[in-house]
């Protein structure tokens, strides 16, 4: 059984998909703080909070639990900079506790959802794995601290661990009609799809003075298919042996904000009205990763690479979504 953390958030509810398609048995472990019960893609389901050892441990007893996706926690850098006593609560402390109930319980295995934000502003790009990791908000700080703990729990313990630093995740499955969903929504492609959809009056670009082709900033958008298809593989590769590792997943090419919208303009046939702000505190201008290690070592290799597929399947979503 895999014991999947955070399964009812957008990216933990699309791997759950994922693996549920792929025949293992999985429950989803959340506390619905911000996922949605809709969301979950297993039939088994535990309502519990990682912050409560106990509860954790119950589903250690529950369930034969013998690996773990962790997805669960908090991830708006912009709130982490305001309440970074919630950040470091919520994924580091929190992750301690799943880390003790899985020493406890003998389950050595572990992928865990980390970012490209532990690199901080980049010193070159594409980036690559062997890029220095300089966070430069809590969030990034949280996620950081957390690999070096997986880190000397593999030393310590024999833990085995993939952690993987997603870029962009953006799209939705649209079988399943799960998707995007946060609140606040503060993430680019469902904020201009909202604007399509007339929900929102306007989308803000935050600042066109960059150093870059077009003034905005470039990203590199990955679809959470290609994420949970990822995590997959990174699963079966601790299952079949392999030592720890840590991998980038992103299509390894860079979208600027601009392109963003325009694309959206063509994909749902609305105009989207926009504007220029400010820049946004702590935006590196260009972040794009180098999948090349991922490709070689997991066999991965994204199936969405053109930003318009990515968009249509948020669009879809949008226009269907029930939560
Ligand atoms: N962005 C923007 N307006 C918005 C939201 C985001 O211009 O309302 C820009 C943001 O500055 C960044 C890119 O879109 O350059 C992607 O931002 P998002 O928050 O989606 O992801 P992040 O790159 O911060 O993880």
């Amino acid at each position: 059984m895999i014991l999947i953390t955070g399964g009812a958030g957008y990216i933990g509810s699309h791997c759950a998909l994922e693996m549920t398609r792929a025949g293992y048995d999985c429950v989803v472990l959340d506390n619905l703080s911000e996922g949605h019960a809709k969301a979950v893609q297993t039939d088994r389901f535990c309502r519990s909070d990682l912050a409560d050892i106990d509860e954790t441990r119950e589903v250690f007893k529950q369930y034969p639990v013998e690996a773990v996706i962790h997805f669960a926690a908090s991830c708006y850098v912009g709130e982490s900079a305001v309440n970074p006593q919630k950040y470091y609560r919520n994924n580091v402390v929190n992750t301690l506790n799943l880390l003790q109930a899985m020493i406890e319980n003998d389950v050595k295995k572990i992928v865990f959802s980390s970012t490209c934000a532990t690199y901080g502003n980049p010193e070159y790009t594409p980036i690559d794995e062997k890029h220095p990791q300089n966070p430069i908000n809590t969030y990034g700080k949280t996620k950081l601290m957390i690999e070096t703990i997986l880190e000397d729990f593999d030393s310590a313990y024999g833990l085995k661990y993939m952690a993987l630093r997603y870029f962009n995740a953006s799209g939705a499955d649209n079988q399943a009609n799960i998707g995007e969903s946060h609140n606040p929504e503060t993430h680019l492609i469902p904020l201009v799809l909202e604007v399509a959809a007339g929900k929102r009056e306007l989308i803000k670009i935050f600042g066109d003075d960059y150093d870059t082709p077009d003034g905005t900033c470039i990203r590199d958008y990955i679809h959470v298919n290609d994420l949970s298809t990822a995590h997959r593989l990174a699963l079966e590769k601790l299952f079949s042996g392999a030592d720890s590792n840590f991998y980038n997943l992103g299509t390894g090419k860079g979208v600027s904000v601009k392109e963003v919208i325009d694309i959206s303009g063509h994909v749902t046939g609305k105009t989207i009205r926009k504007e220029i702000v400010q820049r946004r505190p702590g935006d590196p201008p260009v972040l794009f990763a180098d999948n090349k290690k991922a490709k070689l070592d997991l066999g991965w290799s994204p199936e969405y690479n053109e930003i318009n597929d990515i968009i249509s399947t948020a669009w879809n979503w949008e226009q269907n979504r029930q939560y």
